[in-house]
Parts: structure tokens; sequence; C-alpha cells
């Protein structure tokens, strides 16, 4: 039997390395420099390059991956605990080399690229020398794969691709895209899709506008036209009619690191929150006198660590399994809580710092519009609560009866009939 709720000692060695070097070497670097992502950045790269040295030279560097992809072989469980701490800070995903998108599609390139496309695309990925993007979503709709317009067409030797894309993080500082387009239209609704790789400077690939979230003017987040978009016929990403499972790959890893990283983010607002209830004293007493805040610190501290518990479950029950797939429901689960609990908490550290709480002097307004990008990236939460739905009834079946199994009055007969010869019930 084992059910274990500690770290082991040496790798809680090297998270506290990870918690010191983040404070002091990493977070600072999110009040001085713009994009982590923009690899083309002299000034990020003279800051970030050394630090990324320096985790690497403590055998920290994209732990999550295998070995001969140059990680770890960490796997998940650890990746979280490392994670919870790195989310603190923008640029500290980076600078450990597990940042999305980069680390998703690293794993796809990994499990579905040829040698070929493993050599030109995941090394240098892997070795933060160039990034990448995601671009699935379409304007017309997201959550919906099965509205995805985006048509490749074989002709000749290449593939030629024609259509937009909305939300596309990252294509303005990329080398590559992992595009899903249409290629088989007549096929069954989960076969029509397949990915490729894109070289975001190849002829007509357009970037509309790079849209921003909040007050951003401009962002990262790209709205992409492809105008007779022409590619290598080696560049399609695992078999044709395979879009959907490479997707899926991806967007597993991709849901857990956001979550883990989410905790970092959470934990960030909450400590700030109990600095504040201890700190601030008003008509008489401390906030932490009051018991209405008392009640905040309270819920956000068992909301947390109820999520911290489910997160690290399902990073144990990737790591078991090897397989997305199976651990789909915990995975849904933990994106649809996530962003509840991200915003939830932050409000309540929000309204404790009164009116600092709401000016961009403090990181709470930033959090909350983040909990909503939770909500939304890889998938809103409508759908991922579908999800667990259907996943849970599953296991259950309808009854044939009149009654739910759970009648009383017919459990009630029941139990009478079963003991009937033992002892004497009155009815
Ligand atoms: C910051 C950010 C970064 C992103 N990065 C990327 C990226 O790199 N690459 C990429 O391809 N995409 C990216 N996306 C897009 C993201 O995947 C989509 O926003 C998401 O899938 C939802 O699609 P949509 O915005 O078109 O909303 P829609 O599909 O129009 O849905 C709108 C709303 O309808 C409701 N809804 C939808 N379906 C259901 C349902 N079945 N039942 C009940 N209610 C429902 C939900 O409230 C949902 O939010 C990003 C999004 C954000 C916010």
């Amino acid at each position: 039997m084992s059910w274990d709720f500690e770290t082991e000692p040496e790798f809680q060695k090297q998270l506290d390395w990870i918690e010191r070097f983040v404070r002091t070497e990493v977070e600072p670097l999110d009040y001085v420099l713009e994009s982590p992502d923009d690899v083309r950045d002299e000034k990020r790269n003279k800051l970030v390059r050394p630090l990324q040295a320096e985790v690497r030279k403590h055998k920290l560097w994209a732990c999550h991956l295998e070995p001969d992809l140059g990680g770890q072989g960490y796997g998940q469980v650890k990746l979280a605990l490392m994670n919870e701490i790195l989310g603190r800070s923008r640029f500290a995903p980076t600078v450990f080399g597990c940042q999305a998108p980069d680390s998703g599609n690293a794993e796809i390139l990994a499990k579905y690229g040829t040698p070929e496309q493993k050599k030109r695309y995941l090394q240098p990925l892997l070795d933060n020398q160039i990034v990448s993007c995601f671009s699935m979503t379409e304007p017309q709709g997201g959550a919906d794969p099965k509205v995805f317009a985006t048509r490749a067409e074989l002709q000749g030797d290449d593939w030629v691709i024609n259509g937009e894309k909305w939300f596309s993080s990252n294509a303005r500082w990329a080398s590559f895209m992992i595009t899903m387009a249409v290629t088989d239209p007549d096929a069954a609704p989960y076969r029509k899709l397949s990915a490729f790789i894109v070289p975001t400077d190849a002829p007509g690939v357009n970037i509309v506008r790079n849209v921003g979230v909040g007050d951003e003017p401009e962002g990262a987040h790209a709205y992409i036209r492809y105008q007779d978009v022409r590619i290598p016929k080696d560049h399609l990403l695992g078999q044709r009619g395979d879009g959907f499972v490479v997707a899926q790959t991806r967007l597993g890893g991709g849901r857990i690191h956001h979550a883990m990283r989410t905790i970092g983010q959470v934990k960030k607002a909450f400590d700030l929150m109990c600095e504040r209830a201890l700190s601030r004293t008003t008509q008489g007493s401390a906030l932490a006198d009051k018991q209405m805040v008392q009640e905040k610190i309270a819920d956000s501290w068992i909301e947390i660590e109820q999520f911290r518990l489910l997160v690290l479950r399902t990073a144990w029950r990737i790591d078991r399994y090897k397989d997305y797939l199976k651990v789909r429901k915990d995975i849904a689960a933990v994106k649809a809580q996530m962003p509840k609990v991200f915003h939830d908490v932050v409000i309540r550290a929000l309204q404790i710092h009164g009116s600092l709480g709401v000016t961009p002097e403090m990181p709470f307004v930033d959090q909350v519009l983040e909990s909503f990008v939770m909500g939304l990236a890889d998938g809103p939460t409508e759908v991922h609560k579908i999800t667990v739905a259907r996943q849970v009834l599953r296991d259950y079946q309808p009854t044939s009866g009149l009654f739910p199994t759970g009648h009383i009055p017919a459990l009630r007969e029941a139990a009478i009939r079963k003991f009937a010869g033992r002892i004497e019930l009155e009815v």
C-alpha cells in the first residue's frame, strides 16, 4: 500500500533552491522586460540566457521531458511541485525550459515528428533558440473544432493552406506554427483535421493583427490569414486525419501545466492577502482579527489545498498511466476548477487590500483577468464540465424500475426480508 503526501528529501532540496532562485533572480525580470517569448530581444537574452545556463547546471532544465530530449524525465508530479513555484513569475517557465505553448508543442513533435522534423524544429525549440505557436482556434468558433474551416489541399508535392485562425498565441515571435487544417472534409467528424508544421515566414502567412488581453493595445494573440500558404508534403505532423489525436496529446499536458502554474499565482495572491490582514489596522483592530476577513482566509486556504491535491493526484495519474486519454476526466476536472479557485481567491485578496487592491500597483486586477483567460484558453470551462459529466456517467446504468435504486421504502422492505429470520422488526 502506498499513499504518500511527502516530497523526497533530495527533491525538496532542489525545490528549496528553485524557490530562492526564482524569488531573487527570476521574479525581478517580470518588472523590467517585455515578453519572455521574444527570443530576438537582445535585452531579454542578455538577462535570461545566463539564468537558463544556471538552471541547466542544476539539472533542472525541461524537467518534464525524457532524457533523450534533454530533460530529466522527472514526470508530472515533480513538474507540478516545481511549477507551483515557477507560476509566481512570468519569466520563470522560460528560464526553466517548460513554457507554454512550447512545452506542449515539443511534446507532440517528440511523439509524432519524423527524425527530420525533430532535427529541424524540436531541437532548437528545446534549447529555446526559437519559440513556437499552436494555431487551431478560428474566428467562427474555438470551443467546437467541428466547425473549423481552414483547408489544406495536396497540390503536387506541397500542401496548400487557406483559412483564418484566431488567437494563435506567440505567432509574432514564433519560427513555426503547428496548424490544424481540414484535409478530409468528407471523413467522419473527428477524422477531418490534420496537423501541419508551418514556418511563420512562409509566403501567405499574414498576421492581420496581434490581439491583446485587457487593455493591451498590441498583444501576443495573432489573428492570422493563411493565403495559399505552400509547405512541403513532409510538413504533415502525424498521419493524415490524426489532427484531433495530435491536438489532444498537446492539450492534455498544456492544461495540467497551466493548472500547476495557476497554483503558484493563487498562492502569491494568498500570501499577499495574509500579510495585509496582519499588517493593516482599522476600527481598533487588525484586519486579521475580523471574522469576515478570517472567513476569506480560511475559505481561500481550503480551496487552494483542495485544488492542489486534485492537480497533484492528476499529475500522479498521468505519470502512472502515461496516457492522457485515460486521465481525461481528471484533467478536465482540473481545467474546469482552475478559473474558479483563481478568481475567488484573487478577488478576496483584492478586497482585503481596499483601494490599493484595484490599482495597477498591485497584481490583482491582472490576475482577475487572467482567471478568465484560464476559463477560456485550451477550451472553455463549460466544455470541460461536459467532459467530466460524460466520463462520470459512463460508470453508471439507468434503472429499469419506476423508482430509483435509492428509494427508501423498497430498501427497507428488502432489509426486513434479509434479516427476518434473525431479529424481529416492526414494519
Ligand atoms: C489568452 C488566450 C490564449 C489563447 N491561445 C490560443 C492558442 O495559442 N491557439 C489557439 O488555437 N487558441 C488559443 N486560444 C483560444 C481558445 O482556445 C478559445 O478561446 C476557446 O477554445 C473558446 O473558443 P471561442 O473563444 O471561440 O469561444 P466560443 O467557442 O465562441 O465559445 C464562447 C462561450 O460559449 C460557451 N460555450 C461554448 N461551448 C459550450 C457548450 N458546449 N456548452 C455550454 N456553453 C458553451 C462558453 O461560455 C464559451 O466561453 C486562446 C484563448 C485565450 C483567451
